[in-house]
This record gives C-alpha cells, structure tokens and sequence, in this order.
C-alpha cells in the first residue's frame, strides 16, 4: 500500500516539509491504517509515504525564514519555482545542495519512524540545475545533493526497507538507482494524445536496466480504458508491467476501466512467479508472428516456458500464427575465431 497525498481540493493534504501533516484525527487514522496492514501481513508492498525531494509548500512553518536561503532558482533575480496544481500548488522547488537537504532528511527520518513505515518513496528523483549562488559559486547540479539523500535513506530503511524511486525524465542516472527498489518511470508519456506505440518505449524502459520498471499508466480521461488496454498490450511484451490507479493525474482518486485492466493483468501473472523466468522480449527475436503489430515474447526457465503474444492492433485477429525461434534463446560465446 502507498500513501501518496500531496495535493487535494479539500485542503486536507501532506504538504511538502509539514510535521505533523495532519490534525490529531488523521495522524491516528493513518498510525491505524499502518497497524492494519502489518497486522494483515502486508509486507510485500508496504506502506510507504510520499517524498518529493523538491518541493516545499509555502503554507509550512519555517518557509518565509528559509525559501530564500533554500530556494532552487533559474533566473538571475531567484524566482521561486512554484509548481501549480488546480486551486492551488504542491510546492516551490528548493535545492538539494542547500541547507533543504538535511531538513528533507528530518522530514523522512520523522515520518518513517514515528509511523513506522516499511519504506519510502521519492519523487523527483532526477538532478535539476540551479544558479542561486547561496549554494555554489555559480550553475550547478542538484545531483551531489540526491546521491547524499539516497544513500542516507537507504541506511536509514536498511536492505530490507523498499525504496520508491519516480522520475519524470526519461533516463534516470543509474548511481540513483543502485539505491532503490523499483523505478516508475515513463511519466513523460503519460499525457500524450496519441497512443502509445512500442518504438515510443525509451531504450532504458527495457535495456541495460538496473532495476525493474514500472511505468506511469496514461493520466488522461479520454478513452481512458483504450489508451490502458493498448498501453499494457506494448508494456507486457517487454516484461514491464504499469502501476497504480490509471484514472488520470495524480490527485484523482483510485479507480476506473484502466485500474481494473491492470489488476487484471497481475492477477493473471501472479501464478507464474516472474522473477523466476529470465524474459526475451518482443525486440529479442525470440518470438515471431504472423502479423506485425502482434509482438511476443518469452519467460524462460529450467523447467517451462511461458509464451506471451500481444495484439497492439485495436482490431481483434484471428489464428495466429506464431513459433519460438530456439537460437534466439541463447546466448552466444564467440572464442577467437570460432
Ligand atoms: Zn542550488
């Protein structure tokens, strides 16, 4: 289970840099939410409270004495980065190589002991450059400053604590994710119009990979179901399976046609234990089709295999034909000339 609540209409939110996040009532609904889950043995995907390593809301006490000081600035005057969301914002953008880095690292400390998270998730895991000369001489990276918070994270929560890393961009450095558990990724896409196609899939979503990806299913409302279904038809050829409510932005509530399609999809997964099999995907050659636009791929392991074809055609197709390619499934060792 993830906690993810920064931003709502109502005003009742986590706001960026708050402790306590919420008025008495709901500290103990979520202190009864947690006990329910590790009472009920959830461990498998824990708890896990929400972190953007960026963003602090000007409604926290503290902001008017440390903005300045802290603030991520782009332009020569040290304009705040303010990142807006409907009525109202999820925060200013502050910098990681500021004084924002060790109050970022309380902010976390504090929630995940005094709750009693299994974990942590981050958003904004990316480096972003800066120019307010209160932190460096001149333009620098935030990249120094996520490194220090990611390190120190991971042994706050041990190796058996789960890391969340979520990122906007497309490639994430890969000294970010030595850190983590999981990396959501692909959010890039989540807006556009068109629908997805498998060339869309950046390189990283499926190669040289550190760690497994989950990516952002689409936010938008129009053929919600549609854009999922054929968005999940892509993905599951490469072995990448999408996450959460898939109802649109992040501030609209769980639920929906694409909701559905993904528990769908793990349900009809969850039997064969995934991370026993090693994955040739649709790129690999392993499988092929008689259509084009109907990729496979293959789960291999000592004992079976599992074939998956995908139709990313929204038109329905009949006896396909299809055979796995054995030399494909092997890796190949060349010795001098051989
Ligand atoms: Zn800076």
């Amino acid at each position: 289970m993830r906690l993810h609540n920064d931003y709502s209409d109502d005003g009742v939110f986590w706001r960026g840099g708050a402790w306590p996040p919420y008025d008495d009532r709901g500290m103990e609904e979520v202190g009864r939410v947690v006990a329910t889950c590790h009472r009920h043995r959830i461990q498998v995907v824990p708890v896990v409270p929400y972190f953007s390593i960026y963003e602090y809301h000007p409604e926290v006490p503290g902001f008017a004495e440390n903005a300045d000081q802290w603030t991520r600035s782009a332009d020569p005057a040290g304009t705040l980065l303010h990142n807006p969301v409907r009525n109202g914002e999820y925060g200013v953008q502050m910098c990681p190589m500021s004084g924002w880095l060790e109050k970022r690292k309380r902010d976390v400390e504090k929630a995940y002991r005094e709750f009693g998270f299994d974990g942590i998730y981050f958003d904004w895991v990316e480096p972003l450059p800066c120019n307010n000369r209160a932190h460096a001489g001149g333009l620098h990276s935030g990249t120094d400053g996520v490194i220090d918070l990611l390190a120190w994270t991971r042994r706050l929560i041990g190796p058996g604590g789960v890391l969340f890393l979520h990122s906007g961009i497309g490639v994430t450095p890969i000294v970010f994710e030595n850190f983590g558990d999981v990396l959501i990724t692909m959010e890039d896409l989540a807006y556009r119009q068109e629908m997805l196609r498998l060339p869309d899939i950046p390189v990283t979503g499926f190669l040289g990979e550190d760690l497994p990806r989950v990516p952002c299913p689409s936010y938008r409302t129009d053929l919600n179901k549609e854009r999922n279904q054929n968005n999940i038809a892509v993905w599951v050829a490469l072995g990448v399976f999408p996450m959460w409510r898939a109802t649109g932005p992040s501030t609209a509530t769980t639920g929906g046609p694409g909701y559905d399609l993904t528990l769908k999809l793990f349900h009809t997964f969850q039997p064969y234990e995934l991370e026993n099999y090693r994955l040739h995907h649709a790129l690999s050659g392993a499988v092929r089709t008689g259509w084009e636009d109907i990729y496979g791929a293959v789960y291999g392991s000592p004992d079976q295999a599992l074939v998956v074809l995908s139709n990313v055609n929204a038109a329905r197709r009949r006896n396909v034909p299809w055979r796995v390619e054995p030399e494909a499934l092997v890796t190949k060792l060349r010795r001098g000339s051989e």
